[in-house]
């Protein structure tokens, strides 16, 4: 074909192709791609063994008892379609809740042909076509994330949970590893065992000591806390080591999601072993006493299983400096042989990769994008497709840096290829069967829109100035709201305060504010109360309006600014002026008793 070539499509054309439409405006296409997949797949059955004989005949399929039963499912579908209108409606940008918005169209084109024919991805067997789908959308995550995408691997999981569970798996693997042979030149040797150092020894110490000792996995194994009994290793450990041994320490910063919580309940390591870092004023990951809490527990003789930082948190979409962290670790890599595993949680911020290197770069910020340039630099990544990747629930995705760094379960040697992954994965993934679904939408979305600058990194940019856009527009016409400070994403948390106000007279105007909106369809928000974690940032925002913190907690308004739709000017229009009304009424307007001084209102 000749022709000029296509102009480059705005995020507003983006949003206006890749999404259903605030108000179903892709319907008659939508329609007919849903009918065409359809279509495909009738026709693939039809055509299969077509001399089979048919499971029914068409008189058969008009008897009275067939007539019954397909009416009894059309009635019940009919009440489920119905029963299910009253779900909240995420699709509509009017819902800045959660991190839950509109699907994208790939994604439900994708999704819905995969679901189709049912692929089950635990081994090649049972999914020919769907693990090679999940293979290529795994390296197109891995090329957007920054990891050569020819060296990573990985697979879908239900989610980020199961992700990171994922990654704490792999960690204790290596781990063990090390400090099993560790553990047994000690014994055979007499030699006194430094855990510290062996836990973080590197595969290349690892084969080398294996070789001199001939050592093999039979071997091995009665060293192992992993494959042998861990109570007695433990005390072995203590032994060999002159003390007690208390096992391994998680370093996951104050931001952290749940689910790191669950990890160390899981995997049996208990809820001690997993150290909190602190934040800094700006609610990230603080690098000295991440520093601090590594020397303690070197002190204690107690290893690093790995060193977590978040890309973007939960609650603010605030992003760690993942660079900063990283430039230590490698130095203490070079100069002290200390290899750590570092896994990234960006099981939110994952997409906002996609920026990098494009015009929008800018949006984030220098510190933001300086951090997620530097989640390449990773052992393991965690990214949630049903969140910034649009995609339908449940689908996560765990990666490694490569081959070597996805190596579990199995007590064999990582750097020998391991011939079962040839059969598939289902012996390296935590989950057993696995649908090829949400890894086909995550495919079809790389494929059609792309996890470029120009795909997208273009939306996700406009999403990120449409949060800045409400931000200032409520800020100056409501002196009352205080923001959070800073946000680097399309997050964005507010408190109500009077200046000077202690928290114990702006917490329940927040909570206040936040009934009025749960009460009415308006507008749906969520709400976060920053803890002890929080507490320099939490101590800087409230001395910026000059007010006292008589509270343990900070009660906020959370909006996540993810709607496709916010990209459009006429939708910012309308409801940023809305929300602010909404704001007014709610804190001053028609309260029977002004909660605030009207002197603060402009
Ligand atoms: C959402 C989230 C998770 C958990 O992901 P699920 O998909 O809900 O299991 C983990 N970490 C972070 C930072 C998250 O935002």
């Amino acid at each position: 074909m000749t022709g000029s070539p296509m102009p480059k499509p705005s995020s507003v054309d983006l949003a206006a192709a890749y999404f259903p439409g605030s108000h179903s405006e892709n319907e008659a296409w939508v329609r007919a791609e849903f009918q065409a997949v359809l279509d495909d797949w009738f026709g693939w059955r039809k055509g299969l063994f077509a001399d089979d004989p048919r499971v029914s005949t068409r008189t058969d399929r008009r008897s009275g008892a067939v007539l019954h039963e397909r009416e009894l499912m059309s009635q019940r579908l009919a009440e489920l379609c119905d029963a299910l209108t009253a779900e909240t409606p995420t699709h509509t940008p009017r819902y800045v809740g959660h991190m839950k918005a509109e699907l994208s169209l790939p994604a439900l084109f994708g999704w819905l042909a995969a679901m189709l024919h049912n692929p089950n991805i635990t081994s090649r067997e049972a999914g020919k076509v769907g693990t090679v789908i999940e293979g290529e959308a795994i390296a197109m995550l891995a090329g957007m994330l920054g990891y050569d995408p020819d060296q990573a691997e990985g697979h879908f999981t239900s989610g980020g949970t199961v992700a990171n569970f994922e990654a704490v798996w792999r960690a204790r693997y290596r781990l063990d590893h090390w400090l099993s042979l560790a553990l047994y030149i000690s014994e055979a040797t007499g030699e006194t065992l430094d855990v510290f150092a062996a836990a973080h020894m590197g595969w290349d110490r690892f084969r080398a000591l294996w070789e001199a000792h001939q050592l093999s996995d039979e071997v091995l194994r009665r060293y192992s806390a992993a494959a042998g009994n861990p109570a007695d290793v433990h005390r072995r450990i203590s032994t060999a080591s002159g003390r007690d041994y208390l096992g391994p320490v998680v370093l996951v910063p104050g931001n952290k999601h749940y689910s790191w919580h669950k990890a160390a309940n899981i995997f049996g390591f208990g809820e001690e072993s997993f150290w909190s870092v602190r934040l800094d004023a700006e609610g990230r990951l603080d690098l000295d006493d991440f520093e601090r809490l590594v020397l303690r527990a070197q002190g204690d003789g107690r290893p690093v299983l790995m060193a977590v930082s978040v890309a973007a948190t939960t609650e603010t979409g605030e992003i760690d400096p993942v660079d900063r962290l990283h430039d230590l670790l490698e130095v203490w890599e070079r100069e002290r042989g200390w290899r750590i595993w570092r896994h990234v949680d960006a099981a939110y911020g994952g997409f906002l990769c996609s920026l990098i290197g494009g015009p929008d770069e800018a949006e984030l910020g220098p510190v933001a994008a300086r951090a997620l340039k530097a989640v390449g630099r990773a052992d393991s990544i965690t990214i949630d497709p049903h969140k910034l990747g649009y995609v339908p629930y449940a689908c996560g995705t765990f990666l490694t840096r490569d081959r070597s760094r996805y190596a579990v379960s199995a007590f064999d040697a990582p750097y020998l290829d391991r011939p079962e992954l040839g059969d598939g994965k289902w012996s390296s993934t935590l989950e057993g069967s696995r649908s090829a679904a949400g890894a086909a939408a995550t495919w079809l979305t790389g494929k059609t829109l792309g996890f470029g600058p120009d795909g997208m990194g273009a939306l996700l940019a406009e999403t990120i100035r449409a949060r800045r856009q409400f931000q200032a527009a409520v800020g100056a016409a409501l002196p009352f709201v205080r923001f959070l400070e800073p946000s680097d994403t399309n997050i964005v948390c507010f408190a109500v305060a009077d200046d000077g106000d202690p928290l114990s007279r702006s917490n329940p105007l927040t909570e206040a504010l936040f009934a009025a909106f749960h009460e009415s369809a308006a507008f749906s928000v969520s709400k976060t109360t920053l803890g002890a974690d929080y507490a320099t940032q939490r101590a800087r925002h409230v001395a910026a309006y000059g007010g006292v913190e008589d509270a343990a907690g900070l009660v906020l308004i959370r909006c996540v600014f993810m709607n496709p739709y916010w990209t459009a000017p006429d939708i910012r229009a309308r409801l940023i002026p809305e929300f602010i009304a909404f704001v007014r009424a709610a804190v001053i307007g028609d309260m029977p008793t002004p909660r605030l001084d009207h002197r603060s209102v402009a």
